[in-house]
């Protein structure tokens, strides 16, 4: 899909759901990384993740750009546009748009890591959690320099 086309879906979808035509301008954006849509309030543009349509296709998109135009359309009639003000909230659930900008399958696991291992000061039993492996003898307790002993936390998959 190009931009154009882009332009014309999400004019379409304006007129169709909000009654309201959308004067401005759609265009993907790759560097979007995690979410699935942006919209601007200086220059009332509205941006795409691209990667967004290849992953969950067209019906997901839609609803993601009718997100995006919830914002805009509130924010043209100077009404609550923020994701907490009611009228958002009603406008969203109205028109059928996506709850949240929704974030990619990859950079979800990336991005909610939980804690898995933890060092513990051999000295003063300080703890320390992280997300992953690393090798102890690469690191002092911060807190007595005393050397640290790792071992797994928490849930293991
Ligand atoms: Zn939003
Ligand atoms: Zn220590």
């Amino acid at each position: 899909m190009t931009d154009e086309q882009l332009q014309a879906w999400v004019e379409e979808i304006s007129l169709r759901s909000f009654g309201l035509p959308f004067r401005h301008e759609a265009r993907f954006n790759r560097r979007l990384r995690s979410t699935g849509g942006r919209y601007f309030m200086k220059s009332h543009h509205i941006e795409i993740n691209p990667a967004q349509l290849a992953a969950y296709g067209v019906e997901e998109v839609e609803k993601i750009i009718k997100h995006e135009l919830c914002h805009y359309h509130l924010h043209i009639m100077g009404r609550g546009y923020r994701h907490r003000d009611p009228e958002f909230k009603a406008l969203l659930n109205r028109v059928g748009g996506s709850r949240y900008c929704q974030s990619l399958p990859g950079d979800q696991g990336r991005r909610t890591l939980p804690y898995r291992y933890m060092l513990k000061c051999t000295s003063c039993g300080m703890e320390y959690l992280r997300k992953r492996r690393v090798d102890p003898r690469r690191y002092r307790c911060g807190k007595c320099s005393g050397s640290l002993h790792l071992s797994s936390y928490g849930q293991q998959n």
